[in-house]
């Protein structure tokens, strides 16, 4: 039976580390807001069936307006209101599947430069795992330290990973695990543990041990200003349109 894959695009949230009026995910980009460069990606992608977009609340009608603009609602099934936190969004967006699906592709449109490429190593994996991560090895060495930064402890470089998205797991393991983890909020939150990411959500959880995968250098998260030079750069060396 062939495979259905859905991608959980996170468009919600406010941005605020951009320093700019509006919100990020529609910042034009070479004449195209943020969002559209990774959905043209996964809708041009043959590993991804289908596709859902959380957003801020209020915002449903203006998303699909600029899906419909850029001819890319070939696969959004849906356009769904966001949560307060990235996990809460991430929650929203797998309650609002209620097509076939085997494997969710969690991704932060932020990241404008996915590529075809890295879809394919992480429909591989997933098959042949259960889970896949896109993530970049480190080429920085990192230093664990205590909360006066004094260091504890160096990791060896070669298993250090710097995590990315998309974050790809069986949505019959991910939906049970957001719930469980929307449940015990106050408990987390109790014991210091921020959720920063889907992995994080199934890891704790649910003990799944996810298998890291070779993504790119280019696949960074637009998150400051500093950060436009250089995405209007990658875009310039890549062929999205
Ligand atoms: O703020 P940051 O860039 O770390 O957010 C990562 C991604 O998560 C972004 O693509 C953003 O749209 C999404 N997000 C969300 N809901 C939130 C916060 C962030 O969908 N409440």
């Amino acid at each position: 039976m062939e495979i259905r894959n859905t991608a959980v695009l996170l468009a919600a949230g406010r941005g605020k580390r951009m320093n700019m009026e509006g919100y990020k995910q529609y910042l034009e980009i070479q004449g195209a807001p943020l969002f559209t460069y990774s959905l043209r990606t996964l809708t041009k992608s043959s590993v991804i069936t289908d596709i859902v977009i959380t957003v801020n609340q209020g915002d449903e009608d203006h998303m699909l307006d600029l899906v419909r603009q850029y001819g890319l609602s070939e696969k959004v099934r849906a356009v769904v209101p966001g949560g307060a936190e990235r996990f809460l969004s991430v929650y929203e967006g797998l309650k609002a599947i209620s097509w076939p699906c085997d494997f969710v592709y969690i991704h932060d449109s932020a990241r404008a430069f996915l590529d075809g490429e890295t879809l394919l190593r992480l429909d591989r994996t997933a098959r042949e795992r259960g889970s896949a991560v896109a993530g970049v090895p480190s080429k920085d060495t990192v230093r664990i330290t205590d909360e006066e930064g004094r260091a504890i402890s160096t990791p060896a470089r070669k298993n250090v990973w710097i995590v990315q998205t998309p974050q790809v797991f069986r949505l019959e393991d991910l939906l049970p695990a957001h719930s469980m983890a929307v449940q015990s909020l106050e408990k987390l939150e109790a014991e210091g543990i921020q959720i920063t990411d889907d992995a994080m959500v199934a890891e704790t959880m649910l003990g799944i041990k996810a298998q890291m995968v070779m993504a790119s250098y280019n696949n960074i998260k637009v998150t400051t200003q500093e950060d436009l030079p250089l995405a209007e750069a990658i875009l310039k060396g890549q062929s999205f349109r």
